[in-house]
């Protein structure tokens, strides 16, 4: 089978690798009928070391169910499902808590951009559709493996809620969802801070109130102005940079709380005594995307919210490591793949 190996910075190819297959009785192997390339996969696109062998790439994806092991019973060959970016056997402690990011036989995945994937804990892990494999509401359906989930994850870390006013930082896909998330919550002010104008004109159109450009003290000062002063109940820090992090610390109010979804590219979180002293709750991690989609695929399939919005452009696998150039220059703000 084809899949996307990525051998160093800036180095993707598309390579035969041994077909997936069966490995034990939980699995089961789809057919990728949709991936995409996420925000976090830049970040290897840009520092990934020489790695002999190389690094199968991509964890969201929907597919169609080709084979499953013996001891898998909810998950049938044809189903159509969700791959939640995360693996998780689906009754340990810690997915029964609703945290299947953490379960203790769980993992990450990596490989979705692929014509084939096996998946272990395919019971737990994924989740299926009743929608035809060309239904039009697959690009939204795919968010649900990772951004949306994240946007929804971001904002609830964040305690949005009816009336609160919300800072979104970063308009990358997770962000946007982060707008839609907010929206959907009850945010009655939403300012997304962003610089890329057709993201801008697609956050305003999932909900966002207010547009902060700047960077810096400057974004400070301006999400202040347009908060009496106070700043923002709830922030959904959708970067993972430190600098985005010194932003969100300067534009929560007192008592309110900050949601972490980008994938951090720091060591540590400062702003010790100022989160202590203003009260501030830090919160977020890795989205447990698996639970939200009971609650976010309504939404979708009735069309109260469209996150597949956030593609605005398709290849095939060929087609992918041009995919990275262009998210990476950012002139694609999200890539799917269509295998
Ligand atoms: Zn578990």
């Amino acid at each position: 089978m084809r899949a996307t190996v990525m051998y160093k910075a800036g180095d993707v190819r598309i390579e035969q690798r041994p077909d997936a297959t069966i490995e034990h009785p939980d699995d089961a192997v789809i057919r990728v009928t949709r991936a995409c390339i996420c925000g976090s996969d830049l970040w290897p696109y840009n520092d990934l070391p020489t790695t002999p062998g190389g690094r199968t790439m991509g964890h969201e994806a929907i597919g169609l169910v080709e084979a499953v092991g013996a001891h898998v019973r909810r998950i049938k060959a044809g189903d159509l499902v969700i791959m939640p970016f995360a693996y998780s056997d689906g009754s340990c402690l810690f997915c029964e808590e609703g945290l299947p990011t953490s379960c203790v036989h769980g993992g990450f995945f990596a490989g979705a951009q692929a014509e084939a994937l096996r998946i272990p804990y395919a019971d737990g892990t994924l989740y299926p559709i009743q929608v035809g494999p060309d239904d039009a509401l697959m690009p939204s359906l795919l968010t649900l493996s990772d951004v949306m989930g994240t946007g929804h994850h971001a904002a609830l870390c964040a305690k949005v809620g009816p009336g609160k006013v919300v800072a979104v930082i970063g308009d990358g896909a997770v962000g946007l969802c982060g707008v839609i998330a907010a929206k959907r919550l009850g945010a009655e002010q939403i300012i997304i801070l962003g610089r890329h104008a057709d993201r801008i004109a697609l956050a305003r159109d999932f909900g966002a109130t207010d547009v902060v450009s700047e960077r810096g003290e400057d974004a400070i000062e301006r999400v202040k102005a347009l908060t009496k002063g106070f700043g923002a109940h709830s922030v959904l820090e959708c970067v993972g940079a430190e600098p985005a992090m010194a932003t969100a610390f300067g534009i929560v109010r007192p008592g309110g709380a900050i949601g972490r979804v980008g994938v951090p590219h720091y060591e540590s979180v400062t702003g010790g005594m100022k989160s202590f002293f203003d009260n501030i709750t830090i919160a977020g991690g890795p989205a447990p995307v698996r639970i939200y989609i009971d609650e976010l695929l309504p939404d979708v399939m009735e069309g109260r919210i469209e996150p597949g919005r956030v593609f605005d452009r398709t290849v095939a696998l060929d087609g992918v490591p041009e995919g990275y150039r262009a998210m990476n220059e950012r002139e694609a703000l999200k890539v799917l793949v269509r295998p």
